[in-house]
């Protein structure tokens, strides 16, 4: 009997420390995520709570293309004058590929020639974060959406004016949708 009750002691540990496989987050850490956030709506032009967008990355995949889940997902990089809104002139709002979130207005693209959808401002400040990036050993400023925390691009201090900035997109984590003017 002792052998046993030492077995289900273990088994009750282990139990405790258990964490889920690599790159799937526990429902405990995702519930610790969750959350609402003040961000801007184009649609309703004002400012909306909205809940934090929150998945495995099981359902990540399940919702994204590979190329997508890619960059949104995993921080990566389309290469440029690859994606499909790079030269885009059309009027209308760019969306968060992962989240529909209204990132940017198409009246802030502007052409900076890196063949990467370039904006000099998002819709507003509170839907896309900024975030320390210390990879390929620089530090760069990454930008993610504040929604769900997918990864956009990253900012610079070399763009137009009236802000100075560029966010320079991956256009595979943007949706692009056309308004009439
Ligand atoms: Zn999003």
């Amino acid at each position: 009997m002792k052998h046993i009750q030492v077995v289900t002691v273990a088994l009750l540990v282990v139990g405790l420390f258990w964490s889920a496989p690599d790159g799937q987050a526990s429902r405990e850490e995702l519930m610790a995520d969750r959350g609402q956030i003040k961000v801007y709506s184009l649609a309703t032009g004002e400012y909306i709570l909205s809940e934090k967008v929150v998945k495995t990355e099981q359902e990540w995949r399940q919702l994204l293309t590979p190329k997508q889940y890619h960059i949104l997902r995993e921080q990566g990089t389309e290469r440029a004058f690859t994606g499909g809104t790079w030269d885009n002139k059309e009027y209308g709002i760019y969306r968060c590929a992962g989240c529909g979130l209204d990132l940017y207005h198409s009246s802030t693209k502007y052409k900076s020639g890196t063949g990467w959808p370039s904006f000099y401002q998002p819709v507003a400040e509170e839907n896309v974060s900024i975030r320390e990036d210390r990879s390929f050993f620089t530090v760069r400023n990454e930008l993610v959406c504040s929604r769900c925390g997918g990864h956009l691009g990253h900012v610079f201090a070399d763009g137009p004016q009236p802000t100075g900035k560029r966010h320079c997109i991956n256009a595979a984590s943007l949706v692009f949708v056309k308004l009439d003017r």
